[in-house]
């Protein structure tokens, strides 16, 4: 009897948030392995906010994901069978075969971690994709100097707590946004010198115009909305903005909202671009060659928010959208 690779499926395209109907979760039989393939099981799925753009039909830098199919996403397994020289029983690697349990690949689609002692679901989070956005959307794009004032959204979260990390580490002052107390509380023990909690606070111009009363220079921008408006009225001259991520907008049926300030960019010659992090995956060795031996010495930190089982993962995508998490997002198996 062949062995099951249990999935879950895109059963239908969301509409507004999405919803456990939205998803299946199937058991399909994987082929006998062949000549060159390998067997994973995965113990660690990647839960990301970008996964939403791909539910959609809509065409941008990746396709849509396929209905009736397993859904991707990064992924930490072991090698539970090969018939690859290359690889051995028990090797870790991490993949983009995410949504699933178990999966047959051939050795492109693999890529083993680092040799570190440290947790290796961390490469899905802090060292992973999200840390080397952080990184590459401070040092690459934004080209930040030491004593520069950087404010970021949705700041408790995977990208968030590395980029504020990473700007104290690089002589920043660092104001951060997120969504609750307890996150705020959290993101103080990071080293932010202060934080907004945007849900309490009504009036955000006036509390950025009281936090930087010198002017932001870089805002490292992963929501949109009415902070992204407030950020523009305080940024300083030639101030520059990372467009990472607009969340806020990810669900919504209505069309977005723009800020109605843009003449804030002409008046103070403010540069706004957008990251993709893929651009930049050729700096990830100059990554990890900083950000692993800080996290071995204990001079960088990461959180995580676990659910435990593949049937919980469409319920941890959509705590993303819910602010469930503090740190990475992430599912456990086995
Ligand atoms: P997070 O770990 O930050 O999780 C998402 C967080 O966003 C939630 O915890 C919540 O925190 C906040 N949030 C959710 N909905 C809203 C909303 N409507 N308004 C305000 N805040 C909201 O996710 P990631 O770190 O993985 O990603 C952060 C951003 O970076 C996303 O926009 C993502 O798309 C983008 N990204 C972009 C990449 C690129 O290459 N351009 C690569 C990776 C990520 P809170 O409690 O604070 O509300």
């Amino acid at each position: 009897m062949n062995q099951l690779s249990h999935q879950i499926q895109l059963l239908r395209r969301p509409s507004g948030l999405p919803t456990q109907d939205d998803f299946s979760l199937q058991a399909v039989p994987l082929p006998p392995l062949q000549e060159g393939e390998v067997l994973v099981a995965n113990q660690w799925l990647s839960v990301d906010p970008y996964m939403r753009g791909r539910m959609s039909e809509v065409k941008s830098y990746v396709p849509p994901f396929a209905l009736n199919a397993p859904l991707e996403g990064g992924a930490i397994g072991t090698v539970q069978a090969s018939r690859h020289p290359d690889f051995a029983v028990g090797d870790r690697v991490s993949s983009m075969q995410g949504w699933r349990d178990t999966f047959i690949a051939k050795p492109a689609q693999l890529t083993r971690l680092p040799a570190t002692d440290l947790p290796p679901q961390r490469f899905l989070g802090a060292l992973g994709m999200p840390g080397m956005t952080a990184w590459a959307g401070l040092h690459k794009v934004a080209q930040l100097q030491a004593g520069e004032t950087v404010l970021v959204s949705a700041a408790s979260g995977a990208v968030g707590t590395m980029v504020v990390q990473l700007a104290k580490r690089a002589g920043a002052r660092v104001i951060g946004s997120t969504g609750s107390a307890d996150k705020v509380a959290y993101l103080k023990t990071l080293g932010a010198d202060a934080v907004i909690n945007y849900k309490e606070t009504p009036d955000l111009d006036a509390e950025l115009a009281r936090l930087a009363p010198d002017g932001i220079q870089v805002y490292f921008e992963n929501v949109g909305g009415a902070l992204l408006e407030a950020a523009l009225n305080h940024m300083a001259l030639h101030g520059r903005i990372v467009l990472c991520g607009l969340i806020e907008q990810y669900n919504s049926q209505g069309g977005a909202s723009g800020p109605r300030n843009l003449s804030q960019i002409i008046r103070k010659r403010i540069l706004l671009q957008g990251l993709l992090v893929s651009d930049h995956w050729q700096h990830y060795g100059d990554f990890l060659a900083e950000a692993i031996p800080a996290f071995e010495a204990g001079a960088l930190q990461s959180e995580e928010t676990v659910y435990e089982g593949l049937a919980s993962m469409p319920q941890a995508f959509i705590g993303l959208f819910e602010g469930r998490n503090t740190g990475k997002m992430l599912v456990k198996l086995g």
